[in-house]
């Protein structure tokens, strides 16, 4: 399995610190809001890599954090008049939603800034007895970012290069610094922000410390991966790089992976500039799964362009695979009914091994660098195979070796391909009125069961004065 590592520059052969094991960060979004369609692109892409990696006998300690402490979240709670883990709390939760929409599953643990303070003040105080960072006279800590020799090494800069940018952002208050290039490990409090107690001062972390924190307690010194979108090569991961490897004295992350951003109108789609749409807007509009297609039709180190005309050839792409697997669930029902021709025959034997080529050609599309873009290719190519080679007088053990198939792969790809059959108004109100009469009846067992049986569906019943009402759970 090969992967593009930004450090380097080049696809290197994935090789797991510990064997058979691959511990991933993966930078997670500041919490003040419902999460964009760019910010799910990591999600998605990243979500995909571990599910892949599990695919090959991997196994894939994940570890994504939220970040709940930052200007933007305060500023969002002193418009509402309310304490800033309000914000965050919420936008968590809604962020989890949007994840569970979108088939990315949770992280193997999703830490807060909030409740890892003690092991930032702790970092901190490390890189300061080391010479690496010091405190100015109001308690603000800063990282002296030359005493790190190789700063710049992730995002190929030239600290002579920086140093110019650097001068004429220095912004006021900041004369306190040593050097311009110097960044921020912990700030004192002001009127209104949330603050903890420290060596230094009453104040919060900047913001990279946390992740380097993070990494260390969740994952170890030295991690396999350590990800997220390409706007934080420069300069967050750098300065996470120059925190870890300083107080740690080990590697930070053996391979880094970025994705190229989510554009729109050929610009990159962020809340600041205004131009995005939430995965809610998207999402009431297109089924998640469609969106979370849309994504990994590009390669993830591709810009890609939101527009709603990719986003029906998505939709179309989408459904292909969906008609076959409901097809091919329709033939192995019927199949199932007439067991008589439920032997798998040599003809079919041949097929199946031909099918499973299908996956030898998928898994090297992904094993280059996870081009998910071919890999969906090869998945459009089995459901053409399938569709093909499938009929009323197929065996029901032939097509199910063809649905396992199909399922293996658009698992991988976290896409979901089997519609849950809906529930229809009409159906369910068929089972109340059939409960009511079996009531009349005296069939108290009858109109339990059906209760039971609307429960499991997800529907709960509450009898009123004015007749018996429902609703979805
Ligand atoms: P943020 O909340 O801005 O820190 O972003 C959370 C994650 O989303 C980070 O990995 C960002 O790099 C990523 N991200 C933000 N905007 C985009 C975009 N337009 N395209 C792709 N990734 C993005
Ligand atoms: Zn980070």
């Amino acid at each position: 399995m090969k992967l593009y590592n930004t450090m380097t520059k080049r696809k290197e052969e994935l090789e797991p610190i510990t064997p058979g094991q691959v511990n991933m960060y993966v930078c997670g979004p500041t919490v003040y809001n419902l999460i964009h369609i760019g910010n799910a692109r990591p999600m998605i892409v990243f979500d995909t890599v571990r599910r892949y990696m599990e695919h090959k006998g991997l196994k894939v300690n994940y570890v994504s954090n939220f970040t709940d402490v930052d200007d933007k979240i305060i500023k969002a709670a002193n418009e509402e008049g309310v304490d800033s883990s309000v914000i965050s709390e919420r936008y968590i939760e809604e962020c989890k939603k949007d994840m569970e929409s979108l088939n990315v599953r949770p992280a193997t643990t999703h830490p807060k800034a909030t409740e890892e303070i003690d092991g930032m003040i702790e970092m901190i105080q490390t890189l300061i007895d080391k010479g690496y960072a010091y405190v100015a006279d109001d308690g603000t800590v800063y990282y002296r970012t030359r005493k790190f020799k190789d700063y710049g090494k992730l995002s190929h800069k030239n600290l002579d290069d920086l140093q110019g940018g650097m001068r004429s952002l220095l912004v006021s208050g900041e004369e306190q610094k040593e050097d311009p290039l110097d960044f921020v490990l912990w700030k004192p409090k002001k009127e209104g922000e949330p603050y903890w107690d420290s060596p230094w001062c009453e104040g919060r972390p900047g913001w990279h410390i946390e992740c380097s924190v993070m990494s260390k307690k969740y994952l170890s010194d030295e991690i396999d991966i350590h990800a997220g979108g390409e706007d934080l090569i420069f300069p967050h991961h750098e300065n996470e790089i120059a925190q870890s490897e300083a107080a740690n004295d080990s590697i930070f992350a053996k391979y880094w992976m970025h994705n190229a951003f989510l554009n729109i109108d050929g610009s990159k789609m962020s809340k600041s500039a205004g131009n995005f749409f939430t995965v809610r807007d998207i999402i009431a509009k297109y089924d998640p799964q469609v969106l979370r297609f849309f994504m990994l039709s590009a390669h993830y180190r591709t810009p890609l362009n939101f527009s709603d005309e990719i986003m029906a050839q998505a939709k179309n792409g989408y459904e292909r695979i969906v008609t076959s697997m409901s097809n091919l669930n329709y033939l192995i029902d019927k199949a199932d009914e007439n067991s008589s021709a439920s032997s798998v025959t040599e003809d079919e034997k041949a097929l199946i091994s031909q099918a499973a080529e299908y996956e030898n050609r998928f898994d090297a599309a992904m094993d280059d660098d996870f081009n998910t873009a071919d890999a969906i290719s090869v998945i459009f190519e089995l459901v053409k195979f399938i569709n093909s080679n499938t009929s009323e007088n197929s065996s029901a053990d032939y097509l199910k070796a063809l649905k396992k198939q199909l399922l293996t792969l658009t698992d991988v790809c976290g896409l979901i391909v089997e519609k849950k059959e809906e529930l229809l108004d009409s159906d369910i109100e068929a089972l109340i009125e059939e409960r009511q009469s079996a009531r009349k009846n005296k069939d108290f067992a009858r109109a339990d069961e059906i209760r039971d049986q609307l429960i499991n569906m997800g529907i709960i019943l509450e009898d009123t004065r004015e007749g018996v009402k429902w609703k979805r759970a």
